[in-house]
């Protein structure tokens, strides 16, 4: 066994009950070669408890008793799980005691109604408890362990930030404290120290990992492995950014600055005895001890210029500003050297450079202390008017950490973009000279989002999408198929990132913070369905956690349309292949598309009309560049299309309509097709296209259901339509006599008007030879006027649509800046 130490600290996450005293455990009696020093925290909740107790007795409130009974249950039974028999007894003995030691301590507090000395005293009993009984844990399981009470070695000055380390009597301290000791593993209480005194004190909240780093220096480590409940340090707190990401490695001036911030996974101070010595800093999980974790040394890999993102909450922003301030030296001086005396701790400084105002956050609780300071040391300046003093409370500080943002540019665009985007207004802004720290300050009630938008704009690509699917039938089922075989290769080609978040039928949906497995969503949805509520799903899919959000409605309902404006209008871009909206009232369509032109929601249907043919697209083309329409017309039903290229007479057309609904070629009504409504409706949207005020109800729809038979079942339809088969052999035959063919077809002609009817075409024209259930739309422009641009081919069916809402969806990644 070599001689060098390495050290451990466990957290109150990582000996919180028995099975986490199993973890430590186990990564402790993994072989090594070195001694092992081990400073714990009190188990989590402990130092709360304790800190309120004796906040209760200095209030004189009983309560704090049955927080003692509690608190020693909770003891008695985590060592009975872990070293029963009697040597457990034995240190239920002890903690006895030392319950009984708290209860006198509390006295004090009760009489003096105060919580000042009493509480340094009795809020490390907590490590006193960890460290005992995990010595006794180890020593059960055949290690050569004991323990230390730090409070005999480390001695300290309590300060503002971190207590200063007295290391010339702490070593000295040490070395005694160690001669003669040549255990292998040496458990030592962390947060707790004494002061010059000897009286007990503590290294402040959090403070054991500031312990086991002074620790290490005075063992002269080679490292610190600080164990905790997460895999490392992540690029943001989780619990707020659910796509935080471990980071590899930070340097010590990095991590320091994110600590600094309020990443509660690491003390501050914890940094400064570790960079002296140069020994490296690991935080890795407990409960996942092969991760890697995050190592903190002298200079970290610059492949990213941000890091990591970090927040303090309770925060007043405070302005002093006025004609006072101008060309007057030493004012900062005379303000901050005032509010240092008075113990305000100043947390961020922003001074414009015309030294009109100076703006500075401290803690909200300290604001009336800053004022009335402030308020006595520029007394005349503030009598004669020409200074005043604003504060604002409730701001949160947002800082971003990297070294290497310095030099990189585009680091504050980035950062004010994505809050810009994100609606979060900032009060406040400051960076270091070292550009290793951009802070901003904010309101406290737009932190979470704030933190997620500004995470988002570093960590994720610019075309991260955040997809609402509403409406998993024929169309959105297959559009789900068809992402999931895609979406890898599009993220690792593009950068184009797609992520389903929420699924909704119009009874359940599910959602997902991270994103729905596509495999699984049949099952999720069966098994985790909650009840449909598009307003929920509308505020889950714009989230601040991902850069755009798109709802995606594959239903053909009125109700789901009708939500369109306002979830554009909030800023989600909307896909559909449902025509409900744009067929809607004209001023609903207006609006769409106004809405739908600036450039934060986009508003995409070119399935709405003959599924994923460029027919829209191509609309849009010839009249955007200045070609003249003179007319559209075109077989828009694939059902109709299907039907007349079958019905040459030999068949009676009923007939013809009931195959074609057997196979499933028809809606399952299938009037709903041969009343053309369907067609009318693609003749709206194309004529709105191109400028036209045409509505449903202004159209003249021929269709095809004979009267009398609009109600009723369908198969009663079907037995009465053949009463009618001999007009439409009529029809057919009528038109053959002339060697022309029958069509469905919906015409727009800007001057003359727009209809859907039956026609006969002559066997040659392009609508003639059409294929199965093929589409056919030809414009005649001025440009295509002798030879009318022609777009034809499949028109309808999951697949073809599927995929035209997947284009479009690509469509709008491109026009979010995604280069494909
Ligand atoms: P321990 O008891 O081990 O000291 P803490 O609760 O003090 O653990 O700190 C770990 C917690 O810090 C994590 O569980 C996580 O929720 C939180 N945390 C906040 N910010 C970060 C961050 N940037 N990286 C990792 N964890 C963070
Ligand atoms: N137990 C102490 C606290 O909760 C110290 C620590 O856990 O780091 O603040
Ligand atoms: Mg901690």
């Amino acid at each position: 066994m070599s001689t060098q130490w390495i050290t451990h600290k466990f957290g109150g996450t990582s000996l919180a009950d028995a099975d986490s005293f199993g973890a430590v455990r186990d990564i402790l009696l993994a072989p090594t070669d070195f001694r092992q020093a081990v400073v714990v925290s009190a188990a989590a909740g402990v130092t709360d408890d304790l800190i309120d107790m004796v906040g209760m007795a200095s209030n004189r409130d009983t309560g704090y008793e049955d927080k003692a009974k509690r608190m020693r249950e909770k003891q008695a039974a985590l060592i009975g799980q872990l070293v029963p028999g009697g040597v457990g007894k034995a240190l239920l003995a002890q903690v006895d005691d030392e319950i009984d030691e708290i209860r006198g301590l509390l006295k004090t507090s009760w009489v003096m109604r105060t919580s000042t000395s009493t509480s340094d005293a009795v809020a490390g009993y907590g490590e006193l408890w960890s460290a005992r009984l995990l010595t006794a844990f180890l020593a059960d399981s055949g290690l050569d362990v004991t323990w230390m009470d730090a409070r005999e070695v480390l001695v300290v000055n309590p300060a503002e930030l971190a207590a200063a380390v007295d290391w010339e009597t702490s070593r000295a301290n040490l070395d005694q404290w160690l001669s003669g000791c040549d255990t292998d593993t040496l458990v030592i209480t962390g947060f707790v120290a004494s002061d010059s005194q000897g009286s007990p004190t503590t290294l402040g909240r959090d403070g054991s990992d500031y312990s086991a780093s002074i620790f290490a220096a005075l063992l002269s480590s080679v490292e610190i492995s600080i164990w905790t409940d997460v895999d490392g340090v992540l690029s943001a707190d989780p619990r707020l950014v659910p796509d935080a990401k471990v980071l590899e490695e930070l340097s010590y001036d990095e991590a320091m600055e994110l600590a600094y911030f309020g990443a509660k996974v690491l003390h501050p101070a914890a940094m400064t005895p570790a960079i002296r010595d140069e020994i490296p800093i690991y935080i890795r999980n407990t409960f996942n001890p092969s991760a890697p974790g995050t190592r903190i040394h002298l200079q970290s890999r610059t492949d990213s210029p941000v890091k990591g993102f970090a927040s303090i909450g309770a925060i007043a922003l405070l302005n002093l500003e006025g004609s006072a301030m101008v060309g007057v030296p030493g004012i900062s001086e005379r303000l901050f050297g005032a509010l240092r005396q008075a113990g305000v701790s100043v947390v961020m400084i922003s001074q414009g450079s015309s030294e009109h105002s100076i703006c500075f956050a401290i803690p909200e609780n300290q604001a009336h202390l800053a004022s009335s300071t402030i308020e006595s040391v520029f007394e005349t300046e503030q009598k004669r008017g020409i200074q005043t003093l604003e504060i604002t409370d409730h701001c949160t500080i947002l800082a971003v950490v990297g070294d290497s943002m310095s030099g990189t540019p585009g680091v504050a665009a980035n950062l004010f973009g994505a809050l810009a985007r994100a609606g979060v207004n900032v009060k406040a802004i400051a960076q270091g000279a070292s550009e290793r720290n951009i802070s901003v300050v904010i309101d406290e009630a737009d932190a979470a989002k704030a933190l997620r938008a500004a995470h988002a704009g570093f960590y994720l690509s610019k075309q991260t999408l955040s997809i609402g699917l509403v409406g998993p039938g024929h169309v959105g089922s297959t559009f789900l198929d068809q992402l999931e075989r895609r979406s890898d290769w599009l993220r690792e080609e593009f950068g184009v990132d797609l992520r389903v978040r929420a699924i909704c039928t119009s009874k359940v949906m599910i959602v997902d913070e991270a994103a729905i497995e596509l495999p699984r969503w049949r099952e999720r949805l069966a098994e985790e369905g909650e009840p449909a509520d598009l307003d929920e799903l509308a505020g889950y899919i714009h989230t601040e956690s991902v850069p755009h959000a798109v709802i995606i409605d594959c239903t053909a309902s009125e109700d789901v349309g009708s939500r369109y404006l306002d979830w554009l209008s909030s800023g989600i871009h909307v896909i559909t292949p449902n025509k409900r909206a744009n067929t809607g009232t004209l001023d609903y369509y207006r609006s769409l598309r106004e809405q739908g032109r600036r450039a934060d929601a986009h508003y995409l249907y070119e399935t709405t009309v003959g599924a994923a043919l460029p027919i829209l697209q191509t609309l849009r083309d010839l009249v955007q560049t200045g070609d003249e329409i003179q007319g559209i017309e075109g077989i828009l039903s694939g059902t109709l299309s299907y039907l007349f290229n079958n019905f040459d007479g030999t068949k009676p057309f009923s007939r013809i309509v009931r195959e074609a609904w057997e196979k499933g070629y028809t809606e399952p009504d299938p009037r709903d097709d041969l009343s053309g409504m369907d067609v009318g409706r693609k003749v709206v949207i194309l004529a709105r296209e191109i400028g036209m005020d045409l509505s449903l109800s202004d159209l003249e729809i021929g269709g095809l259901v004979p009267e009398g038979l609009e109600v009723g079942s369908v198969n009663e339809f079907l037995d009465r339509l053949g009463d009618h088969d001999d007009e439409m052999l009529t029809l057919v035959e009528k038109a053959r006599s002339r060697g022309e063919v029958l069509r469905f077809v919906g015409s727009i002609t800007p001057e003359k008007g727009c209809s859907v009817a039956l026609r006969s075409y002559s066997a040659d024209h392009p609508f003639a030879r059409i294929q199965l259930t093929d589409n056919i739309v030809q414009f005649q422009t001025r440009r295509y006027k002798d030879n009318p641009l022609v777009v034809q081919g499949p028109g309808a069916g999951p697949e073809v649509t599927a995929g035209g809402v997947f284009a479009d969806l690509l469509r709008l990644a491109s026009y979010l800046g995604a280069t494909l």
